[in-house]
């Protein structure tokens, strides 16, 4: 069994009268890469502030490396690498300065520090910018920089804010590659965001969070087999009747099926060969159709069906 890396237990944060971390439970053990899924507001920096003992809590306990976390606990952050949500480096400092500052603060051998800072420079592709100044940098250029600071010091936890919150498709890939490479090379990540794609590419487990609570967690393949939603099919047809409708509706499998401006959604829990059924009632009911889609269904849809909610109209 992994050990685990981090247990919050009925955790409760509230910033005056608002519940920010309602109960919260979690246990991310060593080697995953560990996701918080969720919308703006959800609770996710409150979450990573507390388990850096940034903050102070109202209830509940928090254990890291099976340690309980105190501001003054040196030893156990020294193992810990951090990105924060809002980039943080110095402006007179270069890319390379930088970076040899914050993996200073823990490597205090000369050489070692150096080999370490190369690394982490090779490691988020800023070669050639070392000599530039954070102002001088691109909005992917300085969420790397953020990066190569928060991991030059190669910890053991790595937790990342939103690290790819307004970066450019190039740097998000460079990002999201990096995480994996970091995690294979021993690291434990945590990594939140709030875009659903990139937790399923890169995270092996889970937790989606609402309103302070985790409302779900597991592999995203336990998580899409929690909810009814098994497949997705869209097809264009024109002018269907109430009758034909209806007899799409009673086909094994279908659960929901909506219909507007010649657009048809149907939803189907669980079962193989949906699509061929479907695809045979309209043939025999004479039914013109084209652009046939399928999808499987997405973080979305988990979300979807347990809040009511879209993930993705919280956004922004
Ligand atoms: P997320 O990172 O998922 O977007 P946050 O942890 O930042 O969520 O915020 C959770 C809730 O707490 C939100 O409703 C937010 O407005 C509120 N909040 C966050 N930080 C503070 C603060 N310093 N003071 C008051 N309210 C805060
Ligand atoms: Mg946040």
């Amino acid at each position: 069994m992994a050990q685990p890396v981090i247990e919050i237990e009925n955790l409760v944060k509230r910033y005056k009268e608002l519940v920010a971390l309602d109960h919260l439970n979690l246990t991310i053990k060593q080697g995953e890469v560990f996701g918080l899924l969720g919308p703006n507001g959800s609770g996710k920096t409150t979450a990573i502030n507390c388990m850096l003992a940034l903050l102070y809590f109202d209830k509940g306990s928090i254990r890291v490396f099976g340690k309980e976390m105190q501001p003054d606990s040196y030893d156990m952050k020294r193992q810990i690498g951090v990105v924060l949500q809002n980039v943080a480096v110095f402006e007179e400092l270069t890319v390379q300065e930088n970076i040899d500052y914050f993996c200073g603060l823990y490597i205090k051998e000369k050489a070692v520090r150096k080999q370490y800072v190369e690394e982490a420079i090779v490691f988020s592709g800023l070669e050639d910018f070392r000599k530039f100044y954070p102002r001088k940098l691109s909005g992917g250029l300085l969420r790397r920089l953020n990066i190569a600071c928060g991991i030059a010091h190669k910890p053991k936890l790595i937790i990342m804010d939103e690290p790819t919150v307004a970066v450019d498709p190039q740097s998000r890939n460079r990002i999201l590659e990096g995480i994996l490479k970091l995690n294979h090379e021993g690291a434990t990540i945590i990594y939140t965001s709030h875009y659903m794609e990139e937790i399923e590419q890169i995270c092996s487990r889970i937790a989606i969070l609402d309103g302070g609570k985790c409302i779900a967690s597991g592999t995203k393949e336990e998580l899409k087999s929690m909810i009814k939603t098994g497949e997705k099919i869209h097809l264009e047809a024109w002018d269907l009747t109430t009758e034909q409708l209806e007899g799409v509706r009673r086909l094994n499998h279908v659960y929901q099926v909506d219909y507007q401006e010649g657009m048809l959604e149907i939803r189907c829990s669980g079962g193989r060969h949906n699509l061929v059924h479907i695809l045979d009632y309209m043939t025999r009911q004479e039914i013109t159709f084209s652009r046939v889609h399928s999808e499987l269904p997405t973080l979305n849809d988990v979300f979807l069906e347990i809040t009511g909610k879209e993930l993705r109209d919280s956004l922004e």
